[in-house]
Formats: structure tokens, C-alpha cells, sequence
């Protein structure tokens, strides 16, 4: 086998492009969310992965087809467009009625000189029927038992039902038509291997993510992902003049805690806490956001927040968590927090600075007799 001489079936060499065609669109869209995350353009992934899902689809069904248009052979790519179709009403997240396929396929037709054939409408409007089967077999059977079995139900009978249109337009044999169609089948099944492949490498990738930036025993972010969103809201304050608070708690004779109760109560009562105040914040604003900063040390950060404005969040915070009861056994524990509240100032040269003056607000705090706020 050389350069020139490719002694491989086309069955093998399409295998390899259909796949071919897959990772490209997988690695493009992977740099295509990284961009989006690191410019902030804020879409999220899932409405970017349909998009450019439908797209890149488009421009590989329509360029493929160039170089067989109008000729008698115009069926030939047929099982490549049927994956295309697949693709993008199965394994892409698009909300859109089939209807809306209509624009496109009147387009596809006008382009494939068969606009004027009654079975090229007919293999139209099963196409449409097959777009919208398998959107209601996506969103009804996906996490379903039997997912993978209605995927290949609703494959192979519109596959067949697509293929016998181009029985009655081109006369293909029946020799043919069977092969295709089984052509189609494997095609099908290795599609849908794949992006089971593809999904659980992103699952993990995922799982390992939220891992390096949330704490394992409260469901908080962590220390990492404090240091990395305090840097980004400083700097973004700075640069656009906004204001930026900052709240710090630290739960008050933590250590009797663990030494009356036991150190897994302690652990329940930390749970408990965070738990409250995650419930407040999402009450009250999503753009604030909770850390756990160190055992029983906690940040919360209000980007755009005068000091003033935190006052109600801080107050609720604290009230909740001065009278949330855990139980442990017979007992019941009752905790109190010290807090201490800042906002950026001009002189903060970083964000230690600022996370300084807030510390020793808090410090201030737990000076004073502990169970108070120190706002400054
Ligand atoms: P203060 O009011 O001055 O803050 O007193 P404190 O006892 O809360 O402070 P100290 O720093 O002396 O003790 C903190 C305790 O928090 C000691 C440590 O065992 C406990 N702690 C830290 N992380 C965890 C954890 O993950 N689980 C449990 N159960 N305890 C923890
Ligand atoms: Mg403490
Ligand atoms: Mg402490």
C-alpha cells in the first residue's frame, strides 16, 4: 500500500472518516467552550454545542454533497447525511420543533436538483418524521433502559423507509438497497458508541473539576477556587470602578464542639452550617458566592456590593445560623459565629490586603466576646 494505491475497502475508509468527522467536530467544540470560558463570553455549553453542533453539520452535508449534485450516483452519500440527521436530533441538545427542518431540507432540495421529484418529497417528510422520532426518543428514553434499543429501532426503520424512497427515485438494486441499509446500521451503532465514549471522558473531566474546587465535606467551594475567583473580582473591580465586600465567619468554640459531641458531629453540625447558608444566598442573590476557606472559617463574596448593601445578607446569615439546631443522638447543638465584614478600598495594593482587613474585623469579633458582626 502506498500513497498513490489505497488497497483499503470503502467500507473501512468511510468508517474512519465518519469518526474522522466526529473527533474534529469534538476537538473543535472543546476549544470552542475553553474560549468561551476564558473570554467570558458567558454562553453557556450546552446552547454552544447545538449551535455549532447544526452547523458544522450543515457545512459537512451540504460540501459533501457538492461533488455529486444533479448526477445519477446523488444517493451515494446518503448514509453520511442520515448521521448528520441522527447526530444532531439525537446527541445535541436542540430545541427546536421539527418543523423548523423544513427551511433547511426546501434548501437541501433546491441545492440537490430535486426539488421536482414526488419521491424526493416523500424521502423529505420521512426525513423530517425521522428528526422528530428520534427528538422525542432522545428526551423520552435517554437515561432509559432501553435507550440504546429504542435509538436502533427508530434507525433502522427510517433507514430502511429512506432507502426504499431511493429505491423508487435512482432504481437502485435490491442488493444495493441492502446494503446501504446495513451500512447505515453499523454506522449507527458506532456512532452512538462513540459519543458513550466521548460523554463519560467528559463526565470525568467533570467530576475531577468540581473535585479540585469544592470541599468534600460541605459541597462549598474551596480554598483554590477562592484564591482564583478573589484575584478575577478584585481585578475586575478595580478595573471598572465597582464595588466589591467581603464577609468572614469562623464558628465560635468550634473545639468544644468536637470535644463534647465528637468530631463526626462536628462534622454534621459544619454540613448543617453551610448548608443554611447556601439557602439564604440563593434566597437573596446567585452572584454571591460561598467558600470554605479553612476548617471552620468561611468567606463569602459580594462582587458589586457597597458595605451597606451586604447588611441584610450578613444579618440573615447570622440569624439563621445563631438559632439552626443539629441534632446528634439525644443532643441538640446550638452554635455562634463571629463575623467581619469590609469592602475594597483604594489602598488595597492586593487581595491580601483586603482579605486582611477583613480578618481582623473578624478577629475583632471574637475579641469582643464573640456572637457579633465587626463591620469597617
Ligand atoms: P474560636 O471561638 O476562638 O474560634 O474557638 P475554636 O474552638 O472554634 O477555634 P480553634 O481554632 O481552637 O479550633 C478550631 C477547631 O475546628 C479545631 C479543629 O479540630 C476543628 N475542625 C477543623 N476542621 C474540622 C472538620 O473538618 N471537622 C471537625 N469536626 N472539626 C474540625
Ligand atoms: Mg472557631
Ligand atoms: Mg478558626
Amino acid at each position: 500500500m502506498t500513497w498513490s494505491t489505497w488497497n483499503v475497502a470503502p467500507f473501512v475508509t468511510s468508517v474512519f472518516f465518519v469518526l474522522g468527522v466526529f473527533a474534529l467536530y469534538s476537538v473543535t467544540f472543546n476549544w470552542l467552550t475553553s474560549m468561551n470560558h476564558s473570554w467570558n463570553i458567558n454562553i453557556d455549553d450546552d446552547t454552544l454545542n447545538s449551535w455549532y453542533g447544526v452547523i458544522y453539520m450543515l457545512v459537512f452535508v451540504f460540501s459533501i454533497q457538492t461533488s455529486v449534485v444533479g448526477t445519477s450516483v446523488s444517493w451515494e452519500f446518503m448514509n453520511f447525511q442520515l448521521l448528520a440527521v441522527t447526530f444532531c436530533a439525537y446527541f445535541l441538545n436542540i430545541h427546536v420543533p421539527y418543523y423548523s427542518f423544513w427551511p433547511i431540507v426546501l434548501v437541501y432540495m433546491v441545492f440537490n436538483h430535486s426539488i421536482g421529484y414526488w419521491q424526493s418529497w416523500g424521502h423529505a417528510i420521512t426525513l423530517m418524521a425521522f428528526f422528530w422520532v428520534l427528538n422525542v426518543v432522545r428526551v423520552k428514553y435517554r437515561d432509559h433502559h432501553f435507550a440504546f434499543t429504542n435509538y436502533m429501532l427508530t434507525g433502522v426503520m427510517f433507514g430502511g423507509i429512506l432507502w426504499f424512497w431511493m429505491v423508487l427515485k435512482f432504481h437502485i438494486s435490491w442488493i444495493t438497497f441492502v446494503q446501504e441499509w446495513i451500512y447505515l446500521i453499523i454506522f449507527e451503532i458506532l456512532l452512538y458508541m462513540y459519543i458513550a465514549m466521548l460523554s463519560q471522558d467528559s463526565a470525568i473531566k467533570l467530576r475531577l473539576a468540581r473535585l479540585a474546587s469544592h470541599d468534600t465535606l460541605t459541597d462549598t467551594e474551596n480554598f483554590s477556587a477562592y484564591t482564583d475567583d478573589i484575584r478575577y473580582l478584585f481585578n475586575q473591580s478595580r478595573k471598572n470602578n465597582e464595588p466589591l465586600s467581603m464577609m468572614m465567619f469562623d464558628i465560635d468554640h468550634f473545639k468544644h464542639v468536637n470535644d463534647t459531641y465528637g468530631h463526626m458531629a462536628g462534622d454534621r453540625v459544619l454540613q448543617h452550617a453551610s448548608m443554611v447558608v447556601q439557602t439564604v444566598l440563593d434566597e437573596n442573590d446567585s452572584n454571591v458566592s460561598f467558600y470554605r476557606t479553612g476548617g471552620e472559617e468561611f468567606n463569602i463574596i459580594f462582587p458589586g456590593y457597597e458595605i451597606d448593601d451586604t447588611w441584610s445578607i450578613v444579618n440573615q446569615i447570622f440569624i439563621a445560623i445563631n438559632h439552626m439546631k443539629v441534632h446528634s443522638d439525644t443532643n441538640q447543638i446550638g452554635i455562634s459565629i463571629s463575623v467581619g465584614v469590609s469592602e475594597v478600598s483604594s489602598d488595597d495594593k492586593s487581595t491580601i490586603d483586603f482579605y486582611n482587613r477583613v480578618d481582623q474585623n473578624l478577629y475583632h469579633s471574637k475579641r469582643n466576646g464573640r456572637m457579633q458582626i465587626t463591620v469597617d
